[in-house]
């Protein structure tokens, strides 16, 4: 029997991705003292422990029960790489076999790990790998924590080191659109600030999104992350062509619903991505109008060098057509850092992430409606 099947055939239900709330219903259903969650919320996101045996706190015959009915899921790695750079992409797979990307990179004074939110991904961004991957299904919430789970366990940092972490900061841009699978990252954000567990902290986590208009809008009410918007264009024509998803919510909306963005001030900027076309959305004009657009916004630009992938339709701007534009965004009073490509000789840097999960028959093809709010 492989791998994929006895984790697909283990019938307990797996504990990672329930909330505390949650947790806490499941024991009272074995009629376990409100304590116990407690302590098994310990064991799972302060310690990272996977096998209930080790969870010595708990009463022996207790730890048998947990072991009967339920399990502590990881994904498992299907592949690992290490670029020349230090920056380390996973694919992961999943108990039915899907599979996604994950990927962390170390900085002198940090490290931050890439999440995926969904298997591929609707939206078809002209310039963006994972957008031509066929199969799209939304990853659960315990998938999702169970990146940085996973991340934990190969980076050797259980339990949750309070200082000196190798993974500080964590951004949802990875596969998929994080706000089209709403529930399960709240769910999985919610899991993660958790101060007696992961313990990261809400300002080290950014959400990125190509622009879910009312879903900026509950997710700057009800997260409190920082959110980054991808935006590529500063034109509707234009941001049409290359983020289809604006042709359901244009710039304008878009922008506002920024403007309303709670918690957005000057210390707490909204982050615009903004990815460098050749001869496509890369002149002094547009870096002008960026910089209009951006008015009455505390905004700082990441200008991403364009990386290609395999049949990609553009090319990656020039480093003085970056520089140039950067200057421009810089002089009218906003930071233009250029994103260092990472990663990039194993198709792991922005939108190179795709996995090879395939549809196979028609009949199991999620419909997109089932995956939009
Ligand atoms: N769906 C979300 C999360 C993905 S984040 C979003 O669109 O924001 C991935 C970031 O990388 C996005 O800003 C995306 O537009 C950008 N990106 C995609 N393909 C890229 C490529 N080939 N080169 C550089 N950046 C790319």
């Amino acid at each position: 029997m492989s791998m994929i099947a006895e984790v697909a055939a283990d019938p307990r239900k797996d504990l990672i991705g329930l909330t505390r709330d949650e947790l806490a219903a499941e024991l009272a259903r074995l009629g376990a003292a409100p304590f116990r969650a407690r302590q098994l919320w310990h064991w799972l996101y302060h310690r990272g422990a996977t096998d209930f045996a080790a969870m010595t706190t708990l009463a022996k015959d207790f730890r048998a029960e947990l072991d009967r009915h339920y399990r502590v899921g990881r994904p498992t790695v299907a592949v690992a790489q290490t670029s020349s750079d230090g920056t380390r992409k996973w694919l992961l797979r999943f108990g039915d076999g899907q599979e996604a990307e994950c990927v962390h990179i170390p900085e002198e004074d940090r490290g931050t790990l890439c999440v995926s939110s969904q298997v591929g991904c609707t939206l078809n961004c002209r310039f963006c790998h994972t957008g031509t991957q066929l199969l799209v299904r939304n990853l659960g919430a315990g998938e999702i924590v169970g990146q940085i789970m996973l991340a934990r366990d190969q980076l050797g940092e259980w339990p949750s080191p309070q200082e000196d972490r190798q993974l500080t900061n964590i951004v949802l841009m990875g596969m998929g659109e994080p706000l089209y699978n709403y529930e399960n990252v709240a769910k999985a954000i919610k899991i993660a600030t958790d101060g007696e567990g992961l313990s990261v902290s809400k300002r080290k986590i950014t959400l990125s999104t190509a622009g879910v208009v009312p879903m900026i809008r509950q997710c700057g009410a009800e997260l409190g992350v920082n959110l980054a918007i991808s935006l590529h264009a500063t034109n509707d024509e234009l941001r049409d062509e290359l983020v289809p998803l604006n042709k359901k919510y244009k710039l304008a909306e878009l922008l506002q619903a920024c403007r309303d963005y709670p918690g957005a001030h000057n210390a707490r900027r909204i982050t615009f991505e903004y990815v460098m076309l050749k001869g496509i959305n890369d002149s002094p004009a547009e870096a002008r109008e960026l910089v209009r657009l951006l008015a009455g916004i505390p905004a700082k630009v990441n200008l991403i060098p364009f990386n290609a992938w395999p049949g990609a339709p553009y090319e990656c701007s020039s480093d003085a057509a970056i520089r140039e534009f950067s200057d421009i965004v810089f002089a009218a009073g906003y930071s233009a850092p250029v994103r260092t490509p990472r990663g990039r000789d194993i198709l792991a840097a922005c939108g190179q992430l795709k996995s090879d999960s395939i549809r196979k028959r028609r009949s199991e093809r999620p419909m997109d409606a089932a995956l939009t709010p």
